[in-house]
């Protein structure tokens, strides 16, 4: 499995882009950043976005993306899964043919850019190389994370965007994962806002990881405000120098 980093900013800046992790080639997870990583040739070969949630951070990139592919005029479509009411999110405050148009009806309704492909939580997506499972995380608007299980075996589990959470860490119960993407918003001074927010501090983490059955071999820290970077890898690095890795923009990992 080919981990593509994208972007795994908490916030945007020079070297910091927004989240988007990209799996062999084909499948992303959230859609942060695609343009400003990808040129047009690796645009093209996406074909299935999972979003985690409607939040702007992490959908961004999805209209000019579109705007990319509809020029083109080759036919592709481009499957948006998400949970049910994200993908209602999106068609009613994004593509709604005035902050964007609907590229699910462009260029026609029989061939369009894109297409919706609502999952509810707890269920899989069968797509060629790919299983992916969405479940649900806990954040301030409807939200998921996913696993994901390559053709090889291959399995990561990726949040998106949580505080403290459940159900996504059934993911662990029967297998060891290859690595577990989570977020790491704030450092441990502002545990309140990051569970008043929906996300995590190192403090919160540890306490995460006592909730999985089996522990995953690689566990990877996205989505840090740049501004308390230093803090929060200091924190980390408290409950373990070597077994947490913090994610970089443009990194490539092979599993
Ligand atoms: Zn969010
Ligand atoms: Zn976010």
């Amino acid at each position: 499995m080919k981990i593509q980093v994208l972007g795994c900013a908490g916030a945007e800046l020079p070297g910091h882009n927004m989240p988007g992790v990209l799996i062999d080639r084909t499948v992303l997870l959230d859609a942060g950043t695609i343009g400003l990583a990808l040129d047009f040739q690796d645009q093209k070969d996406i074909e299935n976005i999972f979003i985690t949630h409607a939040h702007l951070d992490h959908i961004k990139a999805i209209p000019f993306f579109a705007d990319n592919l509809v020029t083109r005029e080759t036919g592709h479509t481009v499957s948006i899964h998400s949970d049910p009411e994200v993908i209602q999110i999106l068609k009613q405050h994004l593509f709604n043919g005035l902050l964007w148009p609907d590229f699910s009806v462009i260029p026609s309704v029989e061939n369009p850019t894109i297409r919706y492909v609502p999952m509810a939580s707890e269920t899989t997506v069968k797509l060629n190389k790919h299983k992916v499972t969405a479940y649900h995380v806990n954040h301030t608007t409807p939200a998921v994370g996913y696993l994901v299980v390559s053709d090889s075996g291959k399995r990561i589990v990726y949040t998106g965007d949580t505080g403290p959470t459940d159900q996504i860490w059934q993911a662990c119960d029967e297998h060891v994962l290859e690595a577990v993407i989570i977020e790491m918003s704030f450092p441990n001074r502002m545990t309140d806002l990051a569970i008043k927010t929906g996300h995590m501090t190192p403090d919160l983490l540890a306490k995460e990881i006592l909730k999985m059955k089996n522990l995953p071999l690689r566990f990877f820290i996205s989505h840090s405000k740049p501004l308390y970077m230093e803090e929060i890898y200091d924190e980390l690095a408290e409950i373990s120098r070597e077994y947490i890795e913090i994610l970089q923009d443009g990194q490539v990992i092979y599993l």
